[in-house]
Order: structure tokens, then sequence, then C-alpha cells
């Protein structure tokens, strides 16, 4: 860190610095008492005060220009913007004085700065001498916490809703493969443990390969999605669908036996066949339709040979013609 020019305090007024105000005069005259020895470093707009990392415990109170907290980015190994200010009035560094632990933030002159530097010693000196800065520095350190929590809260939100979007399928709006991983074994157990049932269809577009080749990618994930629909919406709010890979999809119904498994798997497969996937009005594709596989889950197996099951399913609804339900 580049020193800091050091000058002994002139003009500044003890009330106009908020560690100190709300004091009465005779608190006021022990402070001017007690600081009135301390220097006054000169910051120029960019130079670091206080080092993050570093140990070395003293407060600054700024008493012209402003100093801010900012941090590295991870990328760049950049200063990146400036988070928080600090306004003459204001102090920095005081936990630091009050833990003893090394400096959590880098802060630095945002302007060319004026700056009173109080050392650890005198601090505790003003604390043990003055209830009115005492005072002062709880509420300081209130703030502070406050701060950080809500900083904290506003954290946690963006980590969950990136989270979220992690577990989405980009194209289809589905559950992706992440959240299938993730919840279906956790269904299973809970399936077990409750002795409830739970079903899966094991969905793969017929001849996909083919709509491709016949009228290009683009218009084949506009089929993908509108497959991605139509399982969608012929679901209850308490089952899932989730892209599986590719052109294959897979719906979990919690809850339904084997029967009715079959009974959505058909609904299903009925309406994938009537959808139509436009160009444009005018001139509609060809239908796509799909092949499903149902499984319902028995004593003591696992997700795997649940979806194992599902896929020997699929196989023979394809063996079998396509477009059509197996189990
Ligand atoms: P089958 O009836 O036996 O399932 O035949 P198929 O052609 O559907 O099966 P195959 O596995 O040979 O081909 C799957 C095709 O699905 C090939 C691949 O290009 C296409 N596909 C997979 N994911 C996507 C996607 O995200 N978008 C598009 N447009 N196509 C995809
Ligand atoms: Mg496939
Ligand atoms: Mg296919």
């Amino acid at each position: 860190m580049e020193q800091l020019m050091r000058f002994k305090a002139t003009n500044y007024r003890i009330e106009d610095i908020h560690l100190f105000r709300d004091i009465t005069e005779e608190n006021r005259k022990l402070i001017a008492d007690i600081v009135k020895d301390c220097l006054v470093v000169k910051a120029c707009a960019g130079q670091v005060v206080l080092d993050a990392n570093s140990a070395g415990a003293k407060l600054f109170i700024v008493l012209r220009g402003a100093l801010g907290v900012t941090r590295l980015t991870e990328q760049s190994n950049q200063l990146e913007n400036t988070i928080t200010q600090f306004l003459p009035g204001e102090c920095v560094g005081e936990i630091s004085v009050l833990d003893e632990e090394i400096h959590s933030a880098t802060i630095s002159a945002i302007s060319d700065s004026e700056l009173l530097l109080i050392e650890a010693e005198t601090l505790w000196r003003l604390i043990d001498e003055s209830n009115g800065v005492a005072r002062n520095l709880l509420q300081l350190l209130s703030f502070r916490i406050r701060a950080a929590n809500a900083q904290i809260r506003s954290r946690q939100k963006v980590g969950e809703f990136y989270r979220q979007l992690s577990m989405v399928d980009g194209l289809t709006g589905l559950h992706n493969r992440a959240w299938l991983n993730a919840q279906l074994p956790g269904m299973v157990q809970h399936a077990h443990a409750t002795a409830a049932a739970l079903s899966i269809i094991m969905v793969d577009l017929d001849h996909f390969k083919r709509f491709n080749d016949e009228h290009g990618h683009l218009l084949g994930d506009d089929a993908l999605q509108t497959a991605a629909k139509v399982l969608n919406a012929g679901l209850r709010p308490s089952d899932f669908a989730a892209r599986y890979g590719g052109e294959e999809m897979m719906v979990i119904l919690p809850g339904a036996n084997h029967k009715s498994a079959l009974g959505v798997a058909q609904r299903l497969c009925n309406r994938l066949g009537k959808t139509k996937v436009f160009i444009d009005r005018h001139k509609p594709l060809p239908h796509i339709t799909g092949s499903f596989g149902v499984a319902t889950l028995s004593d003591e197996q696992d997700s795997n040979a649940l979806i194992s099951c599902a896929d020997a399913a699929l196989y023979r609804a394809k063996a079998n013609g396509r477009n059509q339900v197996a189990s």
C-alpha cells in the first residue's frame, strides 16, 4: 500500500463527526482533548486506505472527500465498482479495532480525501471515557449488521434464482435432467416410505431425425416445444414433466398406480398425435407422434431400476409400430 501522507490535524468540528454526535458539552471537551494529537492523513483519489486481509487496527474518519469499499472481481482481478461510500463525518475500520481481526474489505479514496486517523488505543480510550461514543458505536454496529444481513438476503435470492434456472430446460421450459437426477430418487424413497404408488412415463418422439431432416432443426425445435406443451398441459399440478435428453421426455406421476398411469399415457399419446406444428397459418406440418413406455414402482425398486423398466416398455412401443403406449 502506498504510504498515506500524514500531517497534524487542522480545522474540523467534533460535532460534525457521527461517532461524536449527541454528546454533552463536557464530553465533547473530553473527546477534543483525546483526539487533539491524532493525525490527519491525505489520500489521493484511487489510493488504498485499508487493505483487505491486512492487520493493524485503526479507524479513519472522513473529514473531506469520500471513501468507498471496493472488491476484486474474480474474473479479471481488477478493482470493481464502488459498493458502499463513506462521506464526511462517517468512519471506517471500527470492526477491526473492536475484534482485532484483519480487515475484510479494501477501502480506497473515491476522491482526494482528508481522514482523521484514530489508532486502536485511542478509540478504546474514547469508549472508556465517553458513554456517548460507546452508544454511537453500538448504533453504528447495529446499522452495519442490518446492512450486511440485507446483502446476504439479496445474495441468497439471486443464488436461489440461478439454482432454479439451472434446473429448467432452456428449450422446452420443462424440468431438466439435473432436476430429475436430484428429485426422482427422493420421490421413490418417499413412495416406499409411505407405501404410495408412483409411476413414470418415458416419452420418445417418433422418427424425429426424419422430421429434422425434412423440415430443419429450427422447426424440429418448435416441434419439441409443442410436444412439451402437450405433456405439461395434460398433467395435474402434482405431476411433473422433465426433458430427459434430446427428444426424450419423462412424466412423473406421484400416487398413480399402473392402471391410471396407462390412462394418462394414452391420453397424452392421443393429444400429441392430434397437435399440429405450424410453419405458418397456411402450411401445417405433419403431426408429430410419440411412443410412451409406462412403469410403476415395485417393492424395493430404486429410481434407476424404475427408469430401466420405463425404457424397456418404450422400446416395446417402438417395436410395435410407434405412436402408442406400452408397459
Ligand atoms: P425413433 O422413432 O426410433 O425414436 O426415431 P428418431 O429419429 O426419433 O430417433 P433417433 O434417436 O435416431 O433421432 C433422434 C433425433 O432427435 C436426432 C436429433 O437430431 C433429434 N434431436 C434431439 N434433440 C433435439 C433438439 O433439441 N432439437 C432438434 N431439432 N432435434 C433434436
Ligand atoms: Mg430418442
Ligand atoms: Mg425418437
